[in-house]
Parts: structure tokens; sequence; C-alpha cells
């Protein structure tokens, strides 16, 4: 069995083949050859995404700590929301049964919709059944044909994708540049256009700039969507983004979250306007055309919500942790590159055989971590993602710490 991974996925992204019903023979061929790399994509876990985790790859199965769930907070299993969701399995059952507008929601669908808008001081919120549904369709729901979407270079496939949808024009403005953003905006004058951004870049863990970039769409009295998966309840003061931390709060149109990340749950939600959000309500397909979430969701990341708003503790844990780690494994000389955030890349460069070797490696060693490759992210950068979060003690982290510095360097 070869330990090389010879191709990425963009090489068999367009195959040269007659039947789309069948894998390109080649993909299979290849598959097949490269299994024990390629088994590093989708480890199975046994248990639940805690820092302390069973894996299974490669047929394998060891304890290791766990660096690649998003359970920021550390809330996934927290008792209270244990409760809370078991309550609601009792009571509401196990689905929703339905799409909304023809099957409606439920009470707690719309408390979670009024305490999400109140949390973000905003009038109202929509709830999807993912995150990937809720950017997708947030932007297939407002914008249309002969209208410009403007989005970040770095943006993520579920807000590429909704442009796309919408039939929209898209234009990608260079990551955070300012400049960029201003070219892009003259270049579409006189059209209705969107500037969709993110919080945090989930591959890169940096920062949007919205001291630079807000005035500027300001400037050309065009508004901003921005997806703050990775940062809704780790940054603000109240946990309220990172609109809140750069004070840009009245300022953004369309503010958007996920409940997988912080929550530990499932499903996204866009907030705003009243006005606007009863349009999406009706014009969103991934919304009005696809079952509503179960009621027991919906309860467990209300639960969830409760806790990591009662007091900023669970933040401060995640935010202690997450220098320490940063601080230090830029001391023993891994590339962090420009994260300023819960989640940290370690750069690996352009070597795709070691990216997967090693992390194989790690994994012998007790380390969970994914490889991320083109065309994810350049070929040129492939890396590790790290996510830190407020439940990993100082030990695990120090543990991790060892595990990859002893393997990368
Ligand atoms: N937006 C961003 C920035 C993401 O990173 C992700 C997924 N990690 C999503 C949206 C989709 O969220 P979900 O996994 O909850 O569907």
């Amino acid at each position: 069995m070869s330990t090389s991974i010879e191709y990425s996925l963009a090489d068999f992204a367009f195959p040269d083949t007659s039947d789309p019903a069948q894998a390109p023979p080649e993909f299979t061929a290849w598959l097949a050859r490269c299994q024990e790399p390629l088994s590093l994509m989708e480890p199975r876990l046994h248990g639940a995404a805690l820092p302390r985790v069973d894996i299974e790859r490669a047929g394998a199965r060891r304890s290791v700590i766990n660096l690649a769930s998003y359970n920021y907070l550390g809330l996934n299993r927290h008792p209270d929301v244990l409760r809370a969701a078991a309550l609601a399995l009792q009571e509401y059952g196990t689905g929703a049964c339905g799409s909304p507008i023809l099957s409606g929601t439920s009470d707690l669908h719309a408390l979670l919709e009024e305490r999400l808008a109140e949390h973000l001081g905003r009038e109202s919120c929509l709830l999807f059944n993912s995150g990937y549904a809720g950017g997708m369709g947030s932007l297939a729901g407002l914008l249309r044909k002969g209208d410009v979407a403007i989005l970040d270079a770095r943006c993520h496939l579920c807000l590429i994708d909704g442009a796309r949808v919408s039939g929209a024009k898209l234009v990608f403005f260079d990551h955070n540049d300012p400049v960029s953003l201003e070219r892009a905006l003259d270049a579409a004058a006189g059209r209705r256009r969107l500037v969709v951004l993110e919080g945090v870049y989930s591959m890169d863990g940096d920062l949007a700039d919205l001291p630079s970039l807000v005035p500027v769409a300001e400037a050309h009295d065009v508004p901003i969507f921005i997806d703050e998966a990775h940062s809704y309840l780790m940054f603000g003061e109240t946990g309220g983004g990172v609109v809140e931390h750069f004070g840009m709060q009245g300022r953004i149109a369309l503010q958007f979250g996920t409940f997988s990340k912080a929550l530990a749950g499932i499903g996204g939600f866009t907030a705003g306007d009243r006005e606007t959000l009863q349009y999406l309500r009706l014009y969103s397909r991934p919304y009005g055309f696809s079952c509503a979430l179960p009621p027991s969701v919906v309860a467990g990341v209300m639960a969830a919500l409760d806790i990591a708003t009662r007091d900023g503790s669970r933040r401060e844990t995640l935010w202690r942790n997450t220098h320490y780690f940063r601080a230090r494994a830029q001391e023993a000389g891994l590339d962090c590159g420009e994260s300023e955030s819960p989640v940290i890349p370690i750069m690996m460069g352009s070597d795709r055989d070691r990216l997967y070797e090693r992390c194989a490696e790690m994994t012998r060693r007790g380390l969970f971590l994914a490889p991320i490759d083109y065309p994810s992210v350049p070929e040129d950068a492939l890396r590790y993602r790290v996510a830190i979060t407020a439940a990993h003690t100082p030990d695990e982290l120090d543990c991790a710490l060892d595990i990859l510095t002893d393997t990368l360097l």
C-alpha cells in the first residue's frame, strides 16, 4: 500500500467520464492505493467530541487528545444542556416532522430566535437546520441575478455556494484588503451589492479587519453580511462576536452564526432587521423547504446559550488556553500563521506526503488533528488546524504540544 498521497481532491473534481452516476475509475483506484493516508480524512470517534476521545483511524482504535473538534466553550455534554435536550426530546419527540412553511416550527424555535436576537441587540433572527444551509440559504435568499456579491477571497464555501445559487455575480476582493474592496465596489457601482465577510476566517484563524473594511462599504452605502461561525460567543465583551469586539454594532446589516461550534449543537442563524428576516423566511429555500431543527436540538442550544451568556468565565478559560497554546507553539518554532483566535493553523508548506505522514504519526502518539489539503487551502500552505477549547486542561495542552513539537520539529 502506498504511503504517498499522489493527488489531491482537485484532480478528480472534473472527471473525464461519460457516466456521472459512476465514480471516476482513477479516483477509485487512488482511494484503494492510498488507503493509509486517506484514512486520516474521516476518523471515527467512539464517544463524545471532548478533549480526550477514542478515535478509529485505519482500523486502529486509540485514545487521543482532541485538537480537531470545535467544542470551543466546552459545552458538549454539559449536564444542563443534556437535561434540557432530554426534556424536550420526551415532550416534543425526535423530529420537527416538516419544513417550517408547511409544517411549522415550535414554541422552542421561536424562543431561541428571540433569545439570539436579544443577545445580539437585533430585531429578529431566523434559525436554519445547519450552518452550511444558513450561510448558503441566507445569501441565496437575498441576492438575485444582476446583483453583485463581493466576498473576501477566504470566505467559506457555504457563502460562495449561496451567492452562486442566487445567480448573482461573484467578485472576490483580496483578503482583508480595503483597497481591493474599494476597487470591487467601484467596479460594480449602480448594481445591488452585498459585502460578505467572516468574523474569524476558518482556515487561518485571523479576524475580519472590520475597522478598515466597514468604512469602505459604508462610503459606498453597501450593506455587510458577516459569518461569525468561529467567533460568535468567543469574541466581544458579551460574546457578540467580532462585530462586538470591534464595536461595530449597528453598522453590519446581517450577522450569521452556527450552533455547531461554541454551542456544541447543530444549526445556524441569521440576525438582523425584522423586515429583512421576514422576507428571508419566505424566500430562503433551505429555510422554507427543509425540515426545521429537532426541538431537542433547539432546547440544547438554548441551554448552551444561557450558559455562554450568563457570565464570561468559559470565554476567559478559552482565551487563557488559546494564548498559552499559541505562545508555547510559537516559542517552540511552529508556524501558527496569522492566527488571532482559538483557530490556530500549524503551517506545513507544500510537502503533501509529509503532511499526511506526520499526521498519522501524531495519531499514533496520541494526538488527533486533521490534515488540511489543497484545494481547501493553497497548495503551498498546507496545514493542520488546531481548535482550542475551554475544556482542555493545561496537561492536555502540554501533552499535545510535546507531541506536535516531537513529531514536526
Ligand atoms: N461558516 C464557516 C465559516 C464555517 O467554517 C462552517 C463550517 N465549519 C460553516 C459556516 C458551516 O457550519 P456547519 O458546520 O455548522 O454547517
